[in-house]
């Protein structure tokens, strides 16, 4: 399946994952729009995705736990897109501490960027998608979506439940052709990474941020019959 021509929303695009996807949807030939809070991030990588790939790049400031900026920047990258084939739901902020030490308000935060962002962006773009009668989304989760550990408790709320919003969201528009699909990366090598103190071991085997990339892109191009519950890679072996 050839993603050539297509249009995509990538958020959190300014630097790790999003970043990588962005570059390799732009590669594939498709013209992206890309949120972060701040466009500054964003103005060197859309200017380098429309010189290498002569595809079209747009750019949209917003604060996805923000539904009035995520509306706002939603609508201004359709009307330069014309359509919205692919949403890649990537921004996310991780922070651990235990439950008792962790601040109600920090411990809030997470759940307001990674769970709601996540719907608000969702909520934006899926008319286009019903309209449209296609669409493919993704959702950044973790494998800490799928297993929780001491001082994660806020994070893995928060990716457990981009889960559960991932499967029931699935059900509620296979019907207009919609894909809704997870993935569930390990620790990969980015600033989130290493800021929260998960570098593991050399950096020739962590997981890079082009790995989950190739993962988005593979998850893009199965046919439409196929749904992907939640994709996932790990640096090592599940325990
Ligand atoms: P990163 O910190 O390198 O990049 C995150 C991006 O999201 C940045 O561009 C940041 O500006 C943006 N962002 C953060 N909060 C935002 C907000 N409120 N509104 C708009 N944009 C916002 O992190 P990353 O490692 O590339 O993480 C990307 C996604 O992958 C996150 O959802 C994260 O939870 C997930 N993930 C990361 C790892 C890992 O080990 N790095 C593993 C599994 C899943």
């Amino acid at each position: 399946m050839k993603l050539n021509n297509q249009t995509a929303i990538i958020t959190g695009a300014g630097k790790g994952i999003g970043k990588a996807i962005a570059e390799l949807l732009a590669k594939e030939g498709v013209h992206v729009g890309l949120i972060a809070r701040s466009s500054s991030d964003l103005e060197a990588l859309q200017a380098s995705l429309t010189q290498t790939y002569g595809i079209r790049a747009y750019i949209a400031a917003a604060d996805v736990s923000n539904a009035s900026e995520v509306e706002a920047a939603v609508a201004s990258l359709k009307e330069q897109l014309g359509s919205i084939d692919i949403l890649i739901n990537n921004a996310g902020i991780a922070q651990f501490g235990t439950l008792v030490d962790m601040p109600p308000a920090e411990w809030e935060r997470i759940i307001q960027v990674n769970l709601m962002g996540t719907y608000h962006v969702s909520r934006a773009v899926l008319p286009t998608m019903i309209a449209q009668n296609s669409g493919s989304i993704i959702n950044v989760a973790s494998t800490a979506g799928e297993r929780g550990f001491a001082t994660g408790s806020a994070y893995c709320a928060s990716k457990f439940a981009v889960l559960g919003l991932t499967e029931s969201l699935l059900q509620e528009v296979r019907k207009f052709n919609i894909r809704v699909t997870a993935l569930t990366p390990s620790t990969v090598n980015t600033e989130l990474a290493v800021n929260a103190g998960l570098k593991i071991g050399d950096e020739d085997r962590m997981m890079q941020p082009e790995d989950v990339a190739e993962l988005a892109l593979a998850t893009l191009k199965l046919p439409p019959r196929v749904f992907v519950k939640a994709a996932g890679i790990w640096t090592t072996n599940p325990q």
